[in-house]
């Protein structure tokens, strides 16, 4: 890597709405925030499309040199439902629905949602933080901004005061609303009595005594408002000015906008130095969403089972097929692009195990350090994994015509093919062999099946010691393995 000419990297900056060179607060660390999931359902496949394009970006930054401490919260309180300052929790609505205690309802989804994140191979966080376990820190920060001017409270109810605000302080940058035009959308609509301006949110809201999940505060009993947890939790561990905040298009309006405001009326900064929104997965042109109803679980994904599917797909796949698609476009779930995703890894994969059996020849007919080069620079681009994935169908193009005996490649350059593609493959885009993603027994004979070629590759350079040491090794863990005129073969003893 260090013979590359390796292109800073650019982000997109949803503040500035420009292409920026990404220069970290604090090289080489990197502080990231993405708002997390409110578990009070499954997870559907969009929420896994922001997930995976962050993960994509973890990836690349911990690839490119930066140690990166990446936070991903739960959340697990206040997220009302709808803008509506007086919606009921969704947590506690899921709780009613399913008879269960609220910590029920967000252990069970939290358990979900992980177990969603391996199957997709999305790494994980190395903080992750609950708006439960933050609650301190969320009446510390209502008590600031009360102080500073911009909040009021009202009924054991505080509300950011967004008039005032953005009176006196900049406000709407981030999703290029202007404050006068809100405010003449929304004058004398809803009757909520509590705030002065339909436009103000709660940051503190009291709690009917039916309310299920509820804490004392300075204010009474109650619970935090949703925007809040962000701003806490996101500063609380990278700091009141960190370097990148991520989520999905949908959270920049009311969501990461009120956690500008929050943090500059609490401490008077900037909280985020990049913002980057990823784009929605939708069906047929419309936002998948549990409300639509047009949304369906990675189970159902796998399974087959359900109205919008023809068959199953492996998670490989559907993260290939969303990695072909640049994290700011619209990405649009269709059966034959993921036929046709199904049939790119394929051949993806195959030229991996042909890379593996390829001789090398004497001199080079393909540009590898040229290739190698293209890699990088579509990743700095903003992160173009689909410009990064078409340079390695290019690869693809030459192994398999070194394998034809049409190009040859010398041993430097096709060892140098071979670190590329398998840290492009595994590493960046974070693509697991579907067939270890399958069963143990399947992962187990993939293991044995490479110790057989170990062992042969040792006896086939006269190197008996090691092959018999394979041998002997595996019957010590009960494998043996039997020798034919069709190759090797094992069981289990
Ligand atoms: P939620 O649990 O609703 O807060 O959503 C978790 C994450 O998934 C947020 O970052 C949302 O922006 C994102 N999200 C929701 N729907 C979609 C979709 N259809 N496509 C992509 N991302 C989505
Ligand atoms: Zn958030």
């Amino acid at each position: 890597m260090s013979e590359l000419r390796k292109l800073p990297f650019q982000l997109t900056n949803t503040l500035t709405r420009r292409k920026e060179e990404f220069v970290p607060a604090a090289p080489p660390h990197v502080g990231l925030y993405v708002c997390g999931p409110t578990v009070y359902s499954d997870v559907h496949l969009g929420n896994v499309r922001t997930f995976t394009m962050f993960d994509l970006l973890y990836r690349w930054l911990t690839h490119i040199g930066y140690k990166v401490r990446y936070v991903r919260n739960i959340t697990d309180v206040g997220h009302l439902l709808g803008d509506a300052a007086d919606g009921e929790d969704r947590i506690s609505k899921g709780a009613r629905a399913e008879k269960l205690e609220p910590m029920e309802v967000v252990q069970k989804y939290t358990n979900g949602f992980h177990a969603v994140m391996r199957q997709f191979n999305n790494l994980d966080p190395s903080i992750e933080p609950t708006a439960t376990g933050h609650l301190i820190e969320q009446i510390g920060m209502v008590e600031r901004i009360l102080k500073s001017g911009y909040a009021y409270e009202t009924n054991g109810s505080v509300y950011f005061d967004v008039p005032k605000f953005a009176a006196e302080q900049s406000y709407g940058e981030l999703s290029g609303r202007k404050i006068d035009e809100l405010l003449a959308n929304t004058r004398g609509t809803e009757g909520q009595a509590e705030k002065r301006n339909p436009l103000d949110f709660a940051i503190w809201k009291n709690a009917e005594p039916e309310h299920l999940m509820k804490w004392p505060s300075p204010w009474g009993i109650g619970f935090p408002g949703w925007h809040l947890e962000c701003s806490v939790m996101s500063t609380k561990y990278l700091g009141r000015t960190f370097d990148i905040h991520g989520g999905g298009m949908d959270l920049k309006f009311p969501h990461h906008e009120c956690e500008i405001a929050q943090s500059v009326a609490a401490d008077g900064q900037q909280p985020v130095r990049y913002w980057m929104h990823t784009n929605m997965l939708t069906v047929n042109g419309r936002k998948m969403s549990k409300s639509e109803g047009n949304g369906f679980t990675p189970e159902e994904l796998v399974s087959g089972d359900h109205k919008l599917l023809e068959r199953g797909y492996g998670p490989m796949t559907v993260r290939f097929f969303m990695l072909q698609c640049h994290y700011a476009s619209t990405l649009d779930f269709s059966n034959e692009a993921l036929q046709a995703a199904e049939r790119g890894l394929e051949r993806l994969m195959d030229a991996l195990d042909r890379l593996d059996a390829s001789k090398p020849g004497d001199r080079d007919d393909a540009d590898i350090p040229g290739l190698e080069q293209r890699c990088y620079d579509a990743m700095n681009d903003d992160l173009n994994s689909p410009v990064m994935i078409a340079e390695l169908f290019e690869a693809v193009r030459i192994v398999n015509s070194v394998h034809d005996g049409k190009q040859q490649l010398t041993s430097v350059s096709l060892e140098r093919l071979r670190r590329l593609m398998r840290s492009m493959v595994y590493d960046v885009l974070g693509i697991l062999p579907e067939r270890a993603t399958g069963d143990v027994d399947t992962v187990l004979d993939g293991l044995v099946q490479e110790f057989i070629r170990l062992r042969m590759e040792a006896k086939a350079k006269r190197d008996f010691a090691t092959s018999d040491a394979i041998r002997d090794r595996l019957i010590g863990l009960g494998i043996q393995l039997k020798d034919t005129k069709d190759g090797t073969t094992w069981e289990r003893v």
